[in-house]
């Protein structure tokens, strides 16, 4: 039995290999895959374990889940070390364990540091792939920081976008951003927060904010939001009015209510829970999805276990393929 375990092996994939293997593509089909999934009852994510540590200001966390019809099982550690940069390294650090469903052997270990940001970017893309308008021609960011550049490269590919429009809390970041824009072949221009609104076709918001950057009266019927950098109890990016007046879509209706952007507009009793459709209902055809050129649809992506383990579970198939991964018997 030892002999048929140690032969098996543990698939070790580094950071290097993921950034390597999976690319947007690959990572946009996983993630479409496991909301469809997740919203047919097919996956499901378990509760959130995130704790303060009491040591270098660090949060650490698991986020767990089983995809059934990907079969893929598995947990992301990690967390968030805010000294870090100073000592060169990323303040958000997560690994993924993946497990054999059938056996619950350990499979694999993953760098989920890229993975993170692939995937996140991944769920706001689907979210403009699957309602923004077909003719969204310019791109809002909100935020400048690590993720923006992920999410401004997955989105421009799901529009015919002629421009971007960016703002952000620390204009001395914006540069960095409008470097890519620009790499990307796109007129790149740092306006004010109610300017992106009255430009911008698609807006996506990431930020670490705690109140609200866009107000309700700025943003344009027929506009697309991406909410994506509240993922955490208090967060806040948008004006809770606006999250009551758009159609709210998001990847898990219990994380949107708790830790979303949702958080506020329900609490308050603006916006009832029933209201909030996963994403997974569009993708596999049960619900329309954008009905009208007026609507504002807003997505509100909170960040679910399954996606990590969902990239993951490429980046461990494609380095096994590609003779890109360590194995070692535990
Ligand atoms: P970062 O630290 O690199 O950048 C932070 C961004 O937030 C910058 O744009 C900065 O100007 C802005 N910011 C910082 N403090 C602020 C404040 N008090 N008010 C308003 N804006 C502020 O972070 P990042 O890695 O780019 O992540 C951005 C956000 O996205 C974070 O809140 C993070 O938790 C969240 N996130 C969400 C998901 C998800 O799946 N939804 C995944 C990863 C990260």
């Amino acid at each position: 039995m030892k002999d048929v375990e140690q032969a098996q092996g543990i698939l070790i994939v580094g950071e290097e290999a993921c950034a390597e293997l999976v690319g947007r593509k690959e990572a946009f089909e996983a993630v479409e895959a496991v909301f469809g999934a997740m919203a047919s009852g097919e996956a499901r994510n378990f509760p959130v374990v995130r704790e303060a540590i009491g040591h270098a200001d660090a949060l650490y966390g698991f986020k767990s889940g089983f995809d059934k019809a990907g079969m893929v099982l598995g947990v992301k550690a990690g967390g968030y070390w805010p000294g870090n940069a100073d000592k060169g390294l990323t303040n958000h650090q997560s690994t993924v364990c993946l497990f054999d469903p059938d056996t619950g052997r350990l499979s694999a270990l993953v760098g989920g540091n890229y993975l993170t940001a692939v995937r996140t970017a991944a769920s706001s893309a689907v979210s403009i792939a699957h309602l923004a308008r077909k003719d969204a021609k310019v791109l809002g960011m909100i935020g400048a920081g690590h993720q923006s550049t992920f999410q401004l490269r997955a989105a421009v590919e799901q529009r015919t976008f002629e421009k971007v429009v960016a703002w952000n809390p620390h204009p001395d970041m914006l540069p960095r951003l409008g470097a890519v824009a620009e790499e990307l072949g796109l007129p790149f221009e740092a306006v004010s927060a109610e300017e992106v609104c009255a430009q911008a076709d698609a807006i996506i918001t990431i930020t670490s904010a705690f109140e609200p950057l866009l107000l309700k009266d700025w943003v344009r019927p027929g506009t697309h939001i991406a909410c994506m950098g509240t993922d955490t109890k208090g967060k806040m990016e948008v004006d809770p009015a606006l999250v009551a007046a758009a159609t709210v879509f998001t990847d898990e209706v219990a994380q949107s209510i708790s830790l979303g952007e949702a958080q506020h507009a329900v609490a308050s009793g603006a916006l009832s829970p029933d209201a909030i459709t996963p994403i997974g209902a569009v993708i596999n055809g049960a619900h329309p999805g954008r009905t009208s050129e007026t609507e504002i649809t807003l997505f509100d992506g909170t960040g679910v276990g399954l996606q990590d383990l969902a990239v993951a579970s490429v980046a461990a198939r494609l380095a096994e393929e590609g003779g890109r991964a360590t194995r070692v018997a535990l």
